[in-house]
């Protein structure tokens, strides 16, 4: 029988948990899930400037709010901790040491200007910037005199000067690279840090990772990754490059196409379930039409076999689409969760409300999914339900708050509403309709006009409902207030909103 699937997610802490890196981790994670394997997450702080605290808090923050576990992990331990790069710096003194015997690594005292200084020489002859190897054969006394000068080493890798390393990929095949396109690695930093190149391979031998699944910017990586592998002796982990996200111009996707940070779709209202779902299709497929998947679901489907090596588009309609179709699903109880939140923070609701005013946004919410493609549209064209600041968009005044007839309308509604005994959508849609009878107009000559005063809009959730949510008052309130602003010509103007 095969060895049990191990996989990691290694994110480096410096920002932001990206979606790309959030499609990688979900990718992994799925794996692991579909074949009942270990899913490691391994924190890859060695660029000790950019590091930060911070960022390891987003990522545990971006991959729990996503619903991806992990089965070891800084936070948790496991049988191969630390899972946190620059608590192993011991273990990768020892992995320096044996290249360094070995004659597969050595000294380097090239100094950061001197490295810099010979590139761009080389960019200008039209050269791929490179390292020239030069440290490769130091005799003694050369080293002797760098030491005397304060130099302090590098270590380097001796890559292979010939020949091709041939990467097999299980999504793309096999790939062969040039070997001597790549000059000779740093390993170690100046300052005892590995580099990522050698930290991740140690450790991804040491954690027993057998499969190393990350997007296709890194195919280049793997080169010298396998090189090392095959200096230390380490067998090779089987490798999966996925394709890169891109945006709608079929760039890779950077912050010019709109949000990049998983959190930035958390705070617009979007699902986990969501992202989940969304990502999961950058990339792979289910092999039908079905595309509104649980994670559950998802998980049961997913293999590598499906996943494809075309870059994806992060088609952010699609992802507004999909999250409309989990709202539709959702518990009320999630939505309440991700609305109240919002709502207080946009001022439009006490940071905790009472019982009985939970259960009123959870009827507003009730009335309004299936038209709400992200929760955050609640404080957006949804503000109306909770406050008398919403502005009359330019359809609704030209449609009906600029006739000259809708002033008198409005104020026979009002009326009519404010005789009524019982607040019910029943009692509510009889007096509208007999206001329309009596006046002598159709239905819709009332309907339209009432939603324009007291919405804003000309479109919306079923307009008995709506003014049966909201307290008998305010709607009378809004229709009178209303009727005198189309008689002082306050609709001429565009955006006024109530009263104003
Ligand atoms: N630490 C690397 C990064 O954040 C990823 C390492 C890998 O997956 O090999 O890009």
């Amino acid at each position: 029988m095969a060895d049990p699937i191990r996989v990691r997610f290694a994110p480096s802490p410096t920002g932001s948990l990206h979606v790309g890196h959030a499609h990688t981790a979900l990718f992994n994670w799925l794996f692991a899930r579909h074949h009942g394997g270990t899913f490691i997450l391994r924190i890859e702080d060695t660029d000790e400037v950019r590091s930060t605290e911070e960022s390891v808090s987003a990522i545990y923050e971006g991959l729990r709010w996503l619903g991806l576990d992990w089965d070891e992990g800084p936070d948790i331990g496991g049988p191969h901790a630390p899972y946190i790069q620059s608590e192993r710096l011991d273990v990768y003194e020892e992995h320096y040491r044996k290249l360094l015997e070995s004659g597969r690594a050595y000294y380097c005292y090239c100094s950061p200007e001197e490295l810099e200084e010979r590139r761009e020489i080389m960019r200008a002859r039209g050269l791929p910037p490179r390292y020239d190897n030069r440290c490769r054969s130091l005799s003694d006394a050369q080293r002797a005199a760098f030491e005397a000068e304060g130099r302090k080493p590098a270590v380097r890798f001796r890559m292979k000067d010939h020949g091709s390393t041939v990467i097999r990929d299980l999504i793309r095949g096999d790939m062969p690279y040039d070997n001597s396109l790549i000059g000779d690695l740093i390993i170690r930093k100046t300052s005892g840090f590995p580099t990522y190149h050698f930290s991740v391979v140690v450790d991804d031998h040491l954690m027993d990772v057998t499969h190393v699944i990350r997007g296709e910017d890194h195919i280049s990586n793997t080169v010298p990754h396998l090189q090392l592998m095959e200096a230390f002796g380490f067998e090779p982990p089987r490798h999966a490059h996925l394709g890169l996200l891109m945006g709608p111009d079929r760039t890779k996707l950077s912050s010019r196409h709109g949000a990049t940070d998983l959190a930035a779709y958390r705070r617009m209202g979007m699902l986990p379930q969501t992202m989940a779902n969304f990502l999961a299709l950058l990339g792979w497929s289910t092999g039908d039409d079905e595309e509104i998947l649980s994670i559950g679901g998802i998980v049961e489907r997913f293999d590598l076999d499906r996943v494809s090596k075309a870059p994806s588009v992060f088609d952010f309609g699609k992802c507004e689409f999909i999250n409309g179709q989990h709202i539709r699903l959702a518990s009320l109880e999630q939505l309440l969760d991700i609305a109240v939140p919002m709502l207080a923070e946009a001022g439009l609701l006490e940071a905790t409300p009472s019982a009985d005013d939970r259960v009123w946004v959870g009827r507003v919410i009730d009335l309004m999914r299936d038209r709400m493609r992200t929760v955050g549209v609640l404080t957006d064209w949804g503000r109306y339900f909770f406050t008398d600041e919403y502005e009359f968009e330019e359809r609704a005044r030209e449609k009906w708050l600029r006739k000259p007839e809708t002033a008198d309308t409005l104020d026979a509604l009002a009326e009519a509403l404010e005789a009524l005994p019982d607040w019910t959508v029943e009692a509510i849609e009889g007096a509208v309709r007999n206001v329309a009878e009596q006046r002598g107009i159709g239905g819709g000559k009332a309907i339209h006009p009432c939603r324009a005063a007291v919405t804003g809009t000309t479109v919306g959730p079923s307009l008995f409902h709506l003014l049966e949510l909201l307290p008998h008052a305010t709607v009378v309130g809004r229709l009178r207030l209303v009727a005198e602003m189309c008689r002082a010509g306050a609709f001429d103007e565009p955006g006024p909103t109530l009263g104003e």
